[in-house]
């Protein structure tokens, strides 16, 4: 079995997802008491957050640049960024390891082409949804017409996940609030959602969207495991 790079805390919320979804995959492939071979590095998140907000991306990318490079040197045969927003700077921060990055847009694209969707309404903070790098990457690559919401609920899906879910606070109201986005989405032409942002699975799940629905957090995850067991010891065809 591979090992696994985690550059987490963005937040620490969802990072435990990723925690728990990567031991119960492997257990599950491979039974018995096997878990995930697993090194993270976690962050503190407000450090991360000021340089977002102060449009510090360089910054950024070198914090994350030494992170993977940590990683890389403990041992990981990849890395995974946790968030979809710092996948922004996701080819710098490759471009510092000789390892694989998993990039998650790549991911949840193969599996929205797999499922046959075209036109995916993206929920994730501002960044996510208005810097280019996620819709650019969306139809440069995989050819996905990536559609955002309007400006007043692109902030309320943003705010949600900052003052909210990144809080470990999940409230009925948003949970509507997000209901109601995904139906303007919807009539807009979306054919589909992506939960672009790791904490949303937290407060909305795909089988309570009457649209077919991308969790990002568990597709990198259980990407990571496909990697991980591709061709080791443990992998699928061994797995019990
Ligand atoms: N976890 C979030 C994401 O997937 C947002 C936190 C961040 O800004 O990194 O984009």
């Amino acid at each position: 079995m591979k090992t696994i790079g985690l550059i987490g805390g963005m937040s620490w919320e969802s990072t435990a997802v990723y925690y728990r979804r990567l031991n119960e995959q492997v257990r599950k492939l491979c039974g018995g008491l096997h878990s995930a071979e697993i090194v993270m590095r976690s962050v503190d998140f407000e450090s991360i957050v000021a340089m977002q907000t102060s449009d510090d991306w360089d910054g950024a990318a070198g914090v994350l640049q030494k992170i993977a490079r940590e990683l890389e040197a403990a041992g990981a045969d990849c890395v995974l960024i946790c968030t979809n927003t710092m996948h922004k700077l996701a080819d710098a921060v490759q471009a510092a390891i000789r390892i694989p990055l998993l990039n998650i847009i790549d991911i949840c694209a193969h599996e929205m082409k797999a499922a046959g969707v075209r036109r995916p309404l993206l929920l994730a903070t501002r960044y996510t949804m208005e810097h280019d790098f996620y819709r650019k990457r969306m139809s440069g690559r995989h050819g996905l017409e990536t559609i955002v919401p309007e400006a007043d609920d692109r902030a309320a899906v943003h705010d949600i996940i900052f003052s909210e879910l990144c809080c470990g606070i999940t409230r009925e109201s948003s949970r509507q609030r997000y209901t109601d986005v995904i139906g303007r989405g919807r009539s807009a032409g979306a054919d589909s959602v992506i939960l672009g942002c790791t904490e949303i699975g937290l407060l909305i799940q795909p089988e309570k969207i009457d649209l077919p629905a991308f969790d990002s957090t568990l597709l990198h995850a259980d990407a990571a495991v496909d990697f991980a067991l591709g061709d080791g010891p443990l992998g699928r065809a061994d797995a019990a």
